[in-house]
């Protein structure tokens, strides 16, 4: 699985889907570009989730506000005084290390050690292996299981207690050695705050500390009532945001899954307080079933409820994706009661209560939250959609089987010889449809190497014009997935195309 993660990596260099940034300078730590074929998929990723909020629900509506925002915001958030990480650094290797993912690690750890060994009981005992028996009597899986439960526990009292001593003794007692130079020399715990900041104004007298803003929410709570008074909503409705958001993340590890600028899209939906466990009930299910739409697995999904909440909400969970390295979170849905508006109420001295008519009264609303990172989103997408195929003849075919509708291509338009006219049939087609799909032509090579090309980044549909083709006015669409190939007159093209890409 790791190899495949690799692979996918080189995949997204060697085809212009994802850049490390700077590259020529030797990268910069957790930073990426996209390329023009990453930047369509991107795109498209995020029309897929903005018509889905703003077309298909007529009480949400968007926005997009600045990446600069006063500095009060940050406190009143409380991402000032507490968006931290817990950082640790090995004496040795002068590597640094969230204290918090070490834990999770070993954790996780354990866990496959009981899988492996429910895994070898299950081959040695066949049909009659009663898994849950196993777990429950298996000397080896109960060991495990109870150093699990002690360290799990263990570890979430320390992060809820802010006790970095104990967390730094627990990583000591579990003996986890760090990756790079092997040892257990670590220093102690501390807190890392994760916004970057700058300053704005030119003297240094009047010059300001500002924030890029770690999260998109933040713009959209307090623009809630210029929104609802200018666009006349009425509770439960939703503002929807896409941006930037930026994180000084501690470990940048796994490509774009965790990023130091990346970006997001929230949603915060405002309803009638007493209601909002209702609502957080269906915009979990509505979320859940938007990402399983894009069709790469409903197995692949899953929620983790969080039994820690936050201070401020009454509900979460997280829908998580199995990624080349397990199961990991792509997107959150929480309930954050009326935290946020009541904190910005607090800093800003302005009323932020909404009148209900039908109710007859003020109230401050309560807030569902929906938020997915679009790199995450994207990674997730590549990941599924990611195959190896060994055809017929022995050879190896690479192949992304991204759900048509945000594929980077549509449709490779290709004369079988550049001669004959066939050049130009071609790009008579490209003409016709090119206001609609993405296309590309491609006269170089044989036409076995352009479908490989045109498959490895997730070109649905290849049509071929040959020399028939001005007569007949037919050509051979060839179907990505399949390989399957039908002669078609060019009349239905923009059908058979449209029926699979426009959703
Ligand atoms: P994690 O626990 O992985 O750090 P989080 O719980 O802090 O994530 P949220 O603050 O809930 O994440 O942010 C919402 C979404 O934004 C996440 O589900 C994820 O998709 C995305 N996201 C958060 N941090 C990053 C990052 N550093 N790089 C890329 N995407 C991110």
């Amino acid at each position: 699985q790791e190899d495949v993660f690799k692979k996918l990596v080189s995949h997204c260099k060697e085809y212009g889907f994802v850049f490390p940034s700077s590259e020529i300078y030797d990268g910069l730590g957790a930073v990426y570009d996209y390329g023009q074929m990453g930047v369509e998929l991107k795109n498209n990723l995020k029309k897929y989730w903005w018509d889905s909020m703003t077309l298909l629900n007529d009480n949400v509506v968007g926005i997009d506000s600045a990446i600069f925002m006063h500095p009060t915001i940050w406190k009143a958030s409380g991402h000032v005084d507490a968006f931290n990480d817990p950082l640790i650094d090995n004496k040795d290797s002068k590597k640094r290390y969230r204290a918090d993912v070490l834990i999770e690690d070993y954790l996780a750890k354990l866990d496959e050690k009981i899988d492996k060994e429910v895994a070898k009981a299950a081959k040695r005992f066949g049909e009659s292996f009663d898994e849950a028996q196993f777990r429950a009597t298996n000397p080896r899986v109960l060991e495990n299981q109870a150093k699990r439960d002690e360290v799990h526990a263990r570890f979430a009292k320390d992060l809820n207690d802010a006790n970095f001593e104990d967390l730094r003794d627990l990583i000591i007692e579990c003996e986890i050695v760090c990756p790079i130079s092997g040892t257990r020399n670590w220093t102690d715990v501390r807190q890392f705050n994760l916004m970057f900041s700058t300053e704005m104004g030119s003297t240094a007298d009047g010059a300001m500390k500002v924030y890029l803003r770690p999260e998109t929410a933040q713009g959209i709570f307090v623009n809630f009532l210029n929104v609802q008074k200018t666009g006349r909503m009425k509770i439960p409705f939703g503002i929807a945001q896409i941006g930037k958001a930026f994180r000084n993340e501690i470990v940048a590890r796994q490509f774009i899954f965790r990023m130091r600028e990346f970006e997001q899209m929230e949603m915060q939906f405002f309803v009638r307080p007493g209601e909002e466990l209702d609502w957080f009930a269906k915009w979990k299910q509505a979320r859940l079933n938007w990402h399983k739409a894009l069709g790469l697995g409903d197995q692949k999904y899953r929620y983790h409820d969080h039994d820690k909440l936050a201070h401020y909400a009454n509900a979460a969970t997280d829908i998580e994706f199995e990624m080349p390295f397990g199961f990991k979170e792509v997107e959150g849905i929480h309930s954050r009661t009326d935290f946020d508006l009541s904190q910005h109420e607090k800093f800003s001295g302005k009323k932020m209560q909404y009148f209900d008519p039908e109710l007859n009264k003020s109230y401050t609303p309560y807030v569902i939250e929906t938020s997915i990172g679009v790199d995450r989103l994207f990674l997730s997408v590549l990941a599924g959609s990611y195959c190896e195929e060994t055809l017929e003849n022995g050879e190896t075919r690479v192949v992304l089987k991204l759900p048509a509708q945000v594929a980077p291509v549509k449709l490779a338009v290709m004369p079988l010889v550049k001669k004959d006219g066939l050049p130009e049939k071609a790009n008579e087609i490209i003409n016709d449809l090119k206001f609609d799909f993405r296309c590309q032509y491609d006269e170089k090579d044989s036409i076995g190497k352009r479908y490989r090309r045109q498959d490895a980044i997730g070109t649905p549909f290849c049509i071929t014009v040959d020399h028939d083709t001005l007569n007949d006015n037919c050509v051979t669409i060839r179907f990505r997935d399949t390989m399957l190939q039908e002669r078609v007159p060019i009349s239905k093209l923009h059908d058979i195309i449209s029926e699979k890409v426009n959703m």
